[in-house]
């Protein structure tokens, strides 16, 4: 994998002044620190990389030879030029030298607007899913559900610190309460989570008694949940903060209720519109008339003109789905058919073929043939 192009990395021309190399670095170490990108290992990357080519540039030697020999300079096994050895500094230290910072307070916080005193250590609770159900009838008018569900909590004895009360966690001897040790090779470094610490950072030497130094508990927790009238099959709602609880001080996960709307006896959805399939008897279809409908907003009469044909498709204004945040509602099809009775009586056959004979359809045609 070709390694990116310093300048390019931190965006400045080759005959950049070490002034200009300062401020790109500045920019953009604070645009990807990790604290700032939290979960994102794509910022957590970028920013190793900002690192490293200002790490390289900011200095005279090493830029020198970088600009000689690119990143071969550095490649300090065989085969490479292997001028330089040893390994990149923490790019984190290197942070915290250029913006004057230290671990906890100063001027790095005020950075990332919080008391973090840790880096990439404190861990994010997970997202949750819960699936709830509900009637066409409700997706229509909104509704509001009390769901109940069980998630992790901050520990109520620890209060989420792992550590039995009275005691505190101590920083990991090995990383530095970094969470991340560095090993070099040549002059490449790489970063894995702290073995001893499994990368929290931290080390509990008396584990709370009641979550064993889980630092959370699973509770049952109950949210009532507002659903907007409109909503649409699989909407996802999000509820900040609802999901599992962080460790080490790490914030919690989100829950995301995911809508599912059961399938309806009489309606089907399309978009906004409601779709309801209607039988006729030939004689209405025929002759035309009036019928009552049921639609969610109740009772509905929906005029038949004479001589409607099967297949029709009566557009009922205004009886659909009400669209979400608008003051727009969808409309309620009505898809025709026309229904054939199955049985006559003999009076009815007979005024039926009346019927046929004054249409011009002749019985020795073949069209209507008696019994
Ligand atoms: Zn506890
Ligand atoms: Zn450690």
């Amino acid at each position: 994998m070709a390694k990116a192009d310093y300048y390019e990395t931190l965006g400045v021309s080759r005959s950049a002044s070490a002034d200009e190399i300062k401020k790109a670095y500045r920019k953009l170490a604070v645009k990807y620190h990790p604290d700032k990108n939290p979960g994102d290992k794509k910022a957590e990357e970028k920013f190793k990389e900002i690192s490293e080519a200002y790490e390289v540039l900011k200095d005279e030697k090493k830029k020198a030879m970088y600009d000689q020999y690119g990143h071969d300079a550095f490649a300090g096994g065989a085969g490479g030029a292997g001028q330089y050895q040893g390994g990149f500094q923490d790019p984190f230290d290197l942070f915290r030298e250029v913006f004057g910072g230290s671990r906890s307070g100063g001027i790095f916080d005020s950075f990332f607007g919080g008391s973090s005193s840790r880096y990439e250590t404190d861990r994010r609770g997970a997202d949750l899913r819960y699936d709830l159900e509900i009637t066409l009838e409700q997706a229509f008018s909104g509704v509001t559900k009390t769901i109940e569900y069980r998630h992790n909590v901050a520990c109520s004895k620890c209060h989420g610190s792992g550590c039995e009360p009275g005691t505190s966690p101590k920083t990991c001897p090995q990383c530095h309460g970094r969470g991340q040790v560095i090993t070099s090779q040549g002059f490449f470094s790489m970063s894995r989570p702290c073995p001893r610490c499994n990368g929290t950072g931290r080390i509990i030497e008396k584990p709370c008694t009641y979550c064993r130094g889980a630092g959370v508990q699973t509770e049952k927790t109950q949210v009532k949940v507002k659903i907007p009238a409109g909503i649409r099959n699989g909407s996802k709602l999000r509820f900040q903060d609802l999901g599992e609880a962080g460790t080490n001080g790490g914030p919690s996960g989100d829950l995301y209720i995911v809508v599912f709307i059961k399938e309806h006896p009489v309606f089907e959805r399309d978009g906004n519109d409601l779709i309801v399939r209607q039988p006729l008897s030939f004689t209405l279809a025929t002759l035309g008339g009036e019928i009552q409908i049921s639609t969610l907003k109740g009772e509905a009469n929906l005029k038949i003109p004479a001589g409607t044909q099967p297949g029709t498709i009566f557009k009922m204004r205004g009886y659909g789905m009400p669209q979400m945040n608008s003051t727009k509602t969808g409309d309620l099809l009505v898809y025709v058919s026309v229904e054939v009775p199955k049985k006559l009586t003999k009076d009815q056959r007979t005024k039926l073929e009346a019927f046929a004979k004054s249409m011009g359809e002749a019985t020795d045609k073949g069209s209507v043939k008696k019994k």
